[in-house]
């Protein structure tokens, strides 16, 4: 049976109506379930996030070691343990992956997961938190843009200096909106990131450092010295901006990861 069938079979044997609220765009295509899948061995521990019907699952258990699934939905946690059960190397986690602790789950997991769009962020911004040394994910494609676009390019944003300080990013491929069911509202793109053995740059304090990104993006329609003089007193900013070289009036989207940890590091130095 091909995965369209297959789908539209466990949705009327369950009787399922996909729930919007909790993100439930269930994939059918083939090629992209292939490449969301193509780098899990048989050495893997896989935690999949929202496995729903279980089709990326199933292709996930004949390729890795183990599959540990975290899923909401009370629903879609019967089917997979009617579908999985002579499975030794599946768990299933009936939870919410925001209350999870990932990294506790296995030793070294990997995450590959096709996410519920609604909490991208939060959950990618948790996997590095966590320190998840590789994630593959499909997501929405203007969150995938953002993520992998480059410092200082225009559709940066915090996210995009967030995750380039601790990893590598490549997109793997995309994923028409007419490969669900039902179909979103939006275009999707698998997203790999891979941890870097160091972080990009040297920061002294990391708290203060992604304050001042943080700060900047919400005022981004602000020069840098009046985005971030609320993180930093704005007579020590301007001394730090011209001892670094930094035109107080460029715009901090146009900065570097390293221009905002020479800025936190000089910071913190007093
Ligand atoms: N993996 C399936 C596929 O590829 O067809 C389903 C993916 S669907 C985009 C997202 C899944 O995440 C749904 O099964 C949904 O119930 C589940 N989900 C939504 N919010 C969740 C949460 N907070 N924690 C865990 N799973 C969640």
């Amino acid at each position: 049976m091909n995965v369209l069938n297959e789908t539209k079979f466990i949705m009327d044997k369950y009787d399922i109506h996909p729930n919007k609220n909790l993100g439930q765009n269930f994939l059918i295509d083939e090629n992209s379930l292939q490449t969301i899948a193509k780098d899990v061995t048989k050495t893997d521990t896989i935690i999949e996030i929202g496995p729903g019907l279980g089709t990326l699952t199933s292709i996930m258990l004949e390729k890795a070691k183990e599959v540990i699934a975290i899923e909401l939905d009370k629903k879609m946690c019967k089917i997979l343990e009617d579908r999985f059960k002579l499975y030794n190397n599946f768990k299933l986690i009936n939870d919410d992956v925001l209350k999870v602790n990932i990294a506790n789950l296995a030793n070294k997991p990997k995450v590959v997961a096709n996410l519920p769009y609604y909490i991208t962020t939060s959950i990618i911004t948790k996997l590095i938190k966590e320190d998840i040394a590789d994630i593959t994910v499909l997501i929405q494609k203007e969150v995938a843009d953002r993520i992998s676009a480059k410092p200082g390019e225009k559709n940066a944003g915090a996210i995009t200096y967030f995750v380039n300080y601790y990893a590598d990013t490549e997109i793997l491929g995309t994923v028409s909106k007419e490969c669900f069911i039902p179909s979103p509202k939006v275009e999707s793109e698998i997203l790999r990131i891979k941890k870097l053995p160091e972080k990009r740059v040297k920061v002294e304090n990391e708290t203060l450092f992604f304050e001042l990104i943080r700060e900047n993006f919400t005022k981004r329609r602000k020069n840098i010295l009046n985005s971030i003089s609320g993180v930093i007193e704005k007579e020590k900013l301007e001394k730090i901006l011209e001892k670094l070289n930094i035109n107080p009036n460029s715009r901090g989207e146009n900065l570097s990861l390293q221009d905002f940890a020479n800025i936190a590091n000089e910071a913190n130095k007093e």
